[in-house]
Order: structure tokens, then sequence, then C-alpha cells
């Protein structure tokens, strides 16, 4: 299998958690911290985002730790990216209580000329004007995906259509994908989206799967059933970086339709990973036989052996 390379721009942040067990605060987080992480378990990552001067080093050396490349990581003075949320008892729902883009907010990417060709590309989360600024300075790569949020859906309207016109799958959770297509049926919501840019969709539920709508139809992938589930921050970003880094390892052409669905399973399994720890803990120390081992109980998870017809 050859390994091409992930390209990553996003967010990169202090999270303050507010969670039933307790909050948690200055923890490292940001779109694109999670996705690289994730991805560099399967395929070499690169980085491009900014950071200001009251970031940790350790930070920076534990995603080169990782075999993530920073070059593409400004440090300016100021302050890093900073985003609070409170969390439902039951974890399953939250809110932001604040965004502070910080030294974001001044922030032009500059893709370093190393990075240009990376073959595939990850819009991780931050405002779509940069992630638009991305498009403009690559190389026309084997697949462009992005994500966003509500946060930019709601106010960066125009930029995010923009954006849309540009990449090939859009990924978002499923109160994102209704607000954007003002539909509440998921799937019409899918085919009002797919209109407007990309051809494919994954639409991420939670603890209810993800479906990936494409030209090739609609597939499904269920959440990975865990016993403890300690903070589901991020698991959408280790979604997006499992699902980029698998079609990075295994490819050296566009997606064919079954890499895609196989790579679904594995945004899954690493999305299963990152909740299981407080911020990026568990995905920073995932190794290649862990992830294999999930993928294995996920396969026999839904195997349910010969044939469902009935006679
Ligand atoms: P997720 O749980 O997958 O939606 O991602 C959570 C991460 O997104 C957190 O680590 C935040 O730092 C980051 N984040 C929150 N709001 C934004 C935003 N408006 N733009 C970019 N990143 C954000």
């Amino acid at each position: 299998m050859s390994q091409e390379s992930v390209l990553v721009v996003g967010s990169i942040a202090f999270d303050d958690l507010e969670m039933p067990q307790g909050t948690f605060e200055d923890v490292l987080g940001g779109a694109a911290t999670y996705s690289a992480l994730a991805a560099s378990v399967l395929a070499p990552v690169r980085v491009v985002g900014v950071v200001g001067d009251d970031f940790p080093a350790r930070h920076l050396d534990l995603l080169r730790a990782r075999g993530v490349d920073t070059e593409g990581v400004e440090r300016v003075p100021g302050k890093t990216f900073r985003w609070r949320g409170r969390y439902s008892q039951d974890l399953s729902s939250r809110v932001s209580l604040d965004t502070q883009l910080n030294v974001f907010a001044d922030f032009r990417p500059k893709i370093p000329a190393s990075y240009r060709g990376s073959p595939y590309v990850l819009l991780a989360n931050i405002h779509p004007g940069l992630q638009l600024d991305v498009v403009r300075q690559i190389e026309r790569p084997r697949l462009i995906a992005a994500d966003t949020m509500n946060f930019w859906i709601s106010g960066e309207a125009q930029a995010l259509a923009e954006l849309l016109r540009k990449v090939d799958l859009l990924i978002i959770n499923d109160e994102e994908a209704r607000e954007l297509s003002g539909m509440q049926n998921l799937c019409k919501a899918a085919v009002d989206i797919r209109k407007r840019g990309p051809s494919q969709l994954i639409v991420k539920r939670g603890e209810h799967g993800a479906l990936l709508f494409d030209p090739h139809g609609t597939f499904f992938v269920p959440a990975y059933p865990l016993e403890e589930v300690n903070d589901p921050t991020g698991a959408g970003d280790s979604f997006a970086g499992g699902l980029m880094g698998y079609l990075a390892r295994c490819h050296g052409a566009p997606p064919s339709p079954h890499t895609m669905r196989r790579a679904m399973f594995y945004g899954a399994a690493m999305g299963s990973f990152g909740v299981e720890a407080v911020g990026t803990k568990r995905i920073s120390e995932l190794n290649l036989d862990q992830l294999a081992r999930r993928i294995e109980s996920f396969r026999s998870l839904v195997d349910f052996g010969g044939s469902l017809s009935v006679d």
C-alpha cells in the first residue's frame, strides 16, 4: 500500500469543557488538532494553522512526535483560539458558550511550497474564507473534504456557499445538515446540499452513526458501542481524520465507491477512540494495532453471517 499525505487546515485551540463529571480548562483541542492526530495513525500529515504566544511548545512537540509536519503552523503574538462548550448530563448534546477567534481573526494561511501538492486535503472546521484561501493555494488534489459548523453556517453563509462549490466531500453533523439545507429530512437535506457543490456528503449522527450520500447511493456506518464515553469533543474531527488518513494510506487514484465506504469505518472507529478520554489524549496515544483491532470488532458488529433473504 502506498502512503500519500493528508494536508489539514483548521482550528488549533484551547478548549474549556463543562462536562457532567467536572470542568476541564485549557485542554488542547481544535478541529485541526483532532483531525491531524487521528489521520497520523494512518498516513503522513501536514498541518496549517496559527497559535498565539500562549501556546505551549509541548503541544506542537506532541503533534511532531506523532509524525505530523508542523511547518505550516504559525506562531504569532496574541492569544490562541479558544472555545468553551457545555455538555448535557448524558453527553448527547452541547452548547457553545464562547468562541474567541483570537489569532485566527487576522490569520491568512500560507501554504508551504512542500505542502501544495498534497493529494488529500481536509479543510477542518474554521472560517470558510480561510478554507477558501487554502483551496486557492493548492494544486488540484485527489480529494478535498471540508467540515464546518453552525457558527459559520449562520454567520458566514456567503463564504460557505463559495466553499461548497470547490469541495468534493462535505462532512457535517445532522443538525448542521438541517440548518444548511433548511430541511428536516436528512435524505432531502442531502439532495439539496449535494446540489450546492460537493458530490459526496457525510452526515455524522453521534451515537447513531454516520451516513454517506454519494453518486453511488446511500451508505450507513453505525457508531461503535462503548461502555464508557468521557468526552465527545472532537469526535467529528477524529472521524474526518480517520477517514482521510485511510484514503491517503491506500490510494493512488481518486477513491473508489468501496474505498469510501471502508473509509467510513475508519472514521467511525477513530471517532470512537476520540470520545474515550477528555481532549486529544486517547487519539494521541493510539497505534495501528489498536485501530486494527477495533476495525475487526466493528466488522463482527455488522456481520450477521449468511443471507438476509427469506425462502
Ligand atoms: P467537534 O466536537 O468535532 O465539533 O469539534 C470540537 C472542536 O472544534 C473543539 O476542539 C473546538 O476547539 C473546535 N471549534 C469549536 N468551535 C469552532 C469554530 N467556530 N471554528 C473552528 N473550530 C471550532
